[in-house]
């Protein structure tokens, strides 16, 4: 039963569809961690509020877990693993639980995309079209794929027999960040809980409400109790704790290089636990004046940049254009930066909401102010909008004469700021784009196939895009190079990280 309740007979009577200010004003969030199958009381009683960035207004009480609170996470995660009831079920039994998971999750799609909208503050039309189907396919995807996938027998003599089959891990910390709470949990949620091993989930303390809602829906669907808890708190409390536990046998991290670098350090002076960074990233999207249509490469550099406030780890932020064409260029991307202009992320119209929270918003703007500055030209944007509403909304920003050595050029800003730079030939464009410590995705744009295919092969990214940016699918990995991570989610790739390789050789006597 939902304890998270907000009144689905909010319609609109006229158009029949959801009166989402209704539902938002009726919202009663449960801000209490999920441990060992319920809704528990933390130890220490410790609570923060959890501020919607639409209207700066609390949506109520979260739980802050301490130390403590994770240890009996963890405690739990791992009886469940010991005793066998999720780790040894066959995997055709896992898969059935984990499709109704999924099928609960669309069930509740409304009341999702209306936490994950006020928590975080992205359009409900993206919550709605994009973030709760998408996490519904990946719990499913995996759960679907989990009975197929065969282990192996080595091509040793005939005196003995190798079999190298892979075991769930035990216990998985999966660490996520605010900007797709419910993509991300599931990212990390799919594989490990397919593959058989029990998960504590720790939501990022801007975005924990969805986190906790998942948990009890995978409940409902018949996930057993301490298989997949969650407990909301901060990071250097709950998030540190995790890390360092010393039964937790691997952390599934999503989110800055910089905590990315400590979940490292804990490992290291805990028990060397597997850890898998998924970490920021400095896209860059290089045209060439070969390519044949300028505008649809403007059209899909904008789209992608600014969906989702520009909040997205591989969001294209780094334009390198070739000088011959970069003036054109640049009047067309800044032409089609206003189509998403920010509105009432409640409004389903709305194509771009509120930044996460005021800190967020203030560490944006100074990038802004930054890059003024040092130099670079704003062509469009660059301010706070909406403030009346008591939110946090920053106007879609694209910075024209931006040179290697800045800021704006170097650093994630995780927000709506695009940095244009102009490069003279292919290979200059390469070193530009390979100038950076992040590798997360980049994308070519020409019409010649072997410029595309060259340029390609050269850039030091985890994904490359050739004339398009918007592909996308479960079936493929993502991650990155560099100091954009290590490991991949997605695809059957991700299994690697949540299982161990286990030989067992058997005497075979003749
Ligand atoms: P963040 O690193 O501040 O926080 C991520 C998570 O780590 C949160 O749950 C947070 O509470 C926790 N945390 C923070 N400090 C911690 C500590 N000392 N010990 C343990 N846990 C700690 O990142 P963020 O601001 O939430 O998210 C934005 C970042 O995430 C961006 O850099 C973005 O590029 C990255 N990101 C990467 C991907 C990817 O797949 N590569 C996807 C989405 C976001």
């Amino acid at each position: 039963m939902s304890s998270t309740t907000n009144s689905s007979s909010n319609t609109n009577s006229s158009s029949g569809k959801p009166d989402w200010h209704a539902r938002a004003a009726a919202l009663k969030i449960d801000g209490r961690p999920v441990i060992g199958g319920k809704r528990v009381e933390t130890q220490a009683g410790q609570q923060f509020d959890c501020i919607s960035p639409i209207d700066g207004k609390s949506l109520g009480q979260v739980s802050r877990c301490q130390a403590a609170d994770v240890d009996a996470a963890v405690r739990a995660a791992r009886s469940a693993f010991d005793d066998g009831r999720w780790s040894e079920r066959p995997p055709a039994a896992r898969k059935k639980i984990l499709q109704n998971f999924a099928d609960k999750i669309l069930a509740a799609k409304e009341e999702l995309a209306l936490l994950e909208t006020l928590d975080m503050g992205k359009p409900i039309q993206y919550a709605l079209g994009v973030d709760v189907p998408a996490t519904a396919r990946c719990i499913a995807w995996y759960g679907e794929a989990v009975d197929k996938i065969y282990d192996e027998i080595a091509p040793t003599g005939p005196n003995a027999l190798a079999l190298i089959r892979r075991e769930p891990m035990g216990v998985i910390g999966a660490i996520v960040p605010w900007n797709y709470p419910m993509i991300m949990s599931a990212w990390k949620l799919g594989p490990a809980l397919a593959a058989g091993n029990s998960v504590v989930l720790k939501p990022s303390e801007k975005s924990p409400l969805t986190a906790l809602r998942l948990a009890e829906l995978a409940l409902e669907a018949g996930m057993p109790d301490g298989v997949f808890n969650v407990v909301p708190g901060y990071g250097h409390e709950a998030g540190e704790a995790l890390a360092l536990h010393m039964d937790v046998d691997a952390i599934g991290f999503t989110g800055s290089t910089r905590v990315g670098r400590k979940m490292l350090d804990y490992a290291g002076r805990s028990n060397l636990k597997r850890v898998y960074n998924e970490l920021g990233g400095k896209s860059a999207f290089l045209v060439f004046p070969d390519f044949d249509d300028l505008k649809r490469a403007a059209q899909t550099v904008a789209g992608a940049m600014f969906f989702n406030q520009g909040e997205s780890c591989n969001a294209p932020s780094r334009v390198l254009v070739h000088e011959s064409i970069a003036d054109e260029f640049v009047a067309m991307v800044a032409a089609e930066a206003p189509k998403y202009t920010p509105g009432d992320p409640l409004d389903p119209k709305t194509v771009m909401g509120a930044i996460v929270d005021e800190g967020q918003m203030r560490t944006v703007l100074g990038y802004i102010e930054g890059a003024r500055a040092e130099g670079a030209q704003a062509r469009v944007g660059g301010q706070q909008v909406r403030s009346e509403s008591g939110g946090y909304f920053v106007e879609p920003t694209v910075f024209d004469g931006v040179t290697e050595g800045m800021t704006i050029a170097r650093e994630e800003i995780f927000g709506p700021v695009l940095s244009v730079l102009r490069f003279k030939d292919e290979a200059d464009a390469v070193r530009i784009a390979n100038d950076s410590p992040f590798g997360l995705q980049a994308s070519v744009w020409s019409s010649h196939i072997d410029r595309a295919h060259r340029v390609a092969r050269k850039l030091r990214a985890g994904t490359v895009h050739v004339n398009q940016y918007d592909e996308d699918d479960i079936t493929v990995p993502f991650g990155g190079y560099k100091q954009s991570g290590n490991g991949r989610d997605k695809s059957l790739h991700a299994f690697d990280k949540y299982t161990e390789l286990k030989t067992t050789w058997l005497r075979i006597n003749r």
